[in-house]
Parts: structure tokens; sequence; C-alpha cells
């Protein structure tokens, strides 16, 4: 039979000016950038933890410490490619993912296509089975008063 699971992820980083802004493995234009030990990449991020949730192999955290100085500035893809590899092995593939970015400004959606292309490429899987939406929060909240970007995933993996 067929095993099927689910998996969650949610992640924030800071927005501050002078960092780069990496979402969705590509770099947007602005003003201000995610802050983290890695290039802060939080849809990637959310990617990652939902992937290692539904196969129940703990965190992104676990994995890749932001303690070790290997990680230090690290392009998320990498690490992305890397739980790929972990979830693969345990005999898992991907069934789709469904994620949100919460970020009041810039426009998300413009970039989606370029997005769902990127990780695509980096994940090995139908374009099609990758599905990007973004909203704002209508001003409110850290996301509302441009403090910071947050992002949650939905993923299903399965086993033959
Ligand atoms: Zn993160």
């Amino acid at each position: 039979m067929k095993k099927i699971r689910v998996g969650f992820g949610y992640d924030v980083h800071q927005l501050q000016a002078g960092y780069d802004f990496w979402l969705g493995g590509i770099k947007l234009a602005y003003e201000k950038g995610a802050v983290g030990h890695s290039d802060a990449d939080v849809l990637i991020h959310v990617i990652c933890d939902a992937l290692l949730g539904a196969a129940n192999m703990r965190d992104i955290g676990y994995h890749f410490s932001d303690k070790d100085p290997k990680y230090k500035g690290i392009d998320s893809k990498i690490l992305l490619r890397d739980v790929m590899k972990l979830i693969r092995e345990k005999g898992y593939e991907v069934g789709n993912i469904d994620s949100t970015i919460c970020l009041q400004i810039p426009k998300v959606n413009p970039h989606i296509p370029e997005m769902k292309k990127c990780l695509a490429e980096v994940m090995e899987i139908d374009e099609e089975d990758i599905s990007i939406k973004a909203t704002t929060t209508e001003q409110l909240g850290f996301v509302g008063r441009e403090e910071g970007v947050s992002a949650y995933c939905a993923v299903l993996i399965e086993k033959a």
C-alpha cells in the first residue's frame, strides 16, 4: 500500500536595511533584506521544515545548525537540495507543496513564476507540484509594519 504523509513548516525572518533579500531562491530588489545565519530565505526554510516534518526527520536547525560557521551566509538552495536527498534516502518522493509568503512590501506575485521554476529545478520535481501564494497582513503586526517576513508551507510526500 502506498504510504502518504503530510508535513508543515513555519518560519520568520527580520527585515533590515543592508541585507540581500533572498526569497524562493531568487534575489528581490528591495531596500531591506532578510536577516539570518544563512541567506535567510524564509520560503526555502519552510519547505525544508515541512519536508523534514513529513518524513519525521526533525527540523532544519537540527540538520544545519545556526551555530555552525559552515552554514554562515549559505545559499538555502544547497540546504533544500540536501533535504531532498535526506527524504529520498528514506524512500519518499514529493507529492505536492503548498506555501504562503506573508510580506507587506515589495509585491511577491510578479516573482512567483521565477521562484517556482527555480525551486522545481533544485528539488527535481515538476513546477506543477509547487504552489506559492502571497499575502500581506493588511498593515497588521510585524509583517504589516515591514519589520519581517514569514511563511507557511504544507507538503505531501509519498512512498510506493
Ligand atoms: Zn529561516
